[in-house]
């Protein structure tokens, strides 16, 4: 395969899990990924499970990226975890702001994804290779598109090497958010983020939750299939094959899955396009 990708995962949180997980990345290796990045609950609540997943993840012989998000954290606790990181021979992360879970108490010391890329390089200089998240269809709490793309731009200014964008279906978004960084006269490789229809009520909420638009007519064929998972993945993977053709024909550098820890729906989707 030519294009590059790479796949992001979960941490699991039983030893069921694990073995799962363990077994869809070796079936997932046979897309030779630039990364496998590793997702982060902002305050506290998968952190460990994130390390020791980019650990298995190293200990394969391929590149472990842990997510690492700044909310509710202070300056001291970053460092520590950068000097971790850095003992642990990671030199990648994907660094965010991410979301205090309800009920967890302060901010902390960083209030944008931007200022721990600031004191990422304050404190460990280009050791890290730095990707931030990016939204083609908006950030949900931004307070318009134009003050989301400034602020993308303040991330790529303090030295984000790349970018992964939310999940979409909109390929136009995508160009459309790519044109507009060049024009601000940035140069980041921006990775649109492919995430596999394998059932259709998570979805839905979980694209309403985080400013994903499913267009109407993916949302009504996918309502329409009820409870037949088969016909909902059967759809879903001629949509997500037809979606990666027209990012790469268009010009995407590589393609960054929401692996969801399953290996077939990634799988089908790569194979489509590497044909
Ligand atoms: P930021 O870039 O800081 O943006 C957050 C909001 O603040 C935006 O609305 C932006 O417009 C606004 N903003 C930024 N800077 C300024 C400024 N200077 N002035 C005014 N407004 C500003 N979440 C997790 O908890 N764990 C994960 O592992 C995880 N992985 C992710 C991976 C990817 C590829 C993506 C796209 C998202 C991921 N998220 C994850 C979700 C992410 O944490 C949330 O979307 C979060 O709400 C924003 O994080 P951010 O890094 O994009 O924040």
């Amino acid at each position: 395969m030519t294009l590059p990708v790479s796949l992001e995962f979960f941490p699991p949180k039983t030893p069921e899990g694990v073995a799962k997980l363990a077994a869809a990345r070796q079936e997932l290796y046979a897309l030779e990924p630039e990364f496998c990045s590793v997702t982060y609950g902002a305050g506290g609540s998968t952190q460990d499970g994130t390390l020791q997943t980019v650990q298995a993840i190293l200990a394969e012989g391929r590149v472990g990226v842990p997510h690492f998000s700044c909310v509710g954290a202070t300056r001291e606790t970053i460092a520590a975890r950068l000097d971790q990181y850095k003992a642990q021979g990671i030199d990648r992360v994907v660094a965010l702001r991410g979301d205090l879970p309800s009920g967890f108490g302060g901010m902390g010391e960083f209030r944008y994804a931007s200022e721990l890329i600031a004191f990422i390089r304050e404190h460990s200089g280009r050791h890290f290779k730095v990707a931030v998240a990016a939204y083609p269809e908006t950030h949900p709490q931004a307070r318009s598109p134009q003050a989301d793309l400034l602020a993308f731009a303040i991330k790529v200014r303090e030295g984000a090497d790349m970018a992964i964008t939310q999940m979409l279906f909109n390929a136009d978004a995508y160009f459309r958010f790519v044109d507009e960084v060049q024009k601000l006269g940035l140069e980041i490789p921006i990775v649109p983020g492919i995430m596999p229809i394998t059932n259709s009520s998570g979805l839905m909420r979980f694209a309403d939750n985080c400013g994903c638009d499913i267009p109407r007519w993916i949302r009504l064929r996918l309502q329409s299939f009820g409870d037949d998972n088969k016909a909902i993945r059967t759809f879903g993977e001629e949509v997500i094959a037809s979606l990666c053709e027209r990012l790469v024909a268009g010009g995407a550098p590589a393609l960054h899955f929401y692996t969801m820890n399953q290996s077939a729906p990634t799988m089908a989707a790569a194979k489509a396009f590497a044909q």
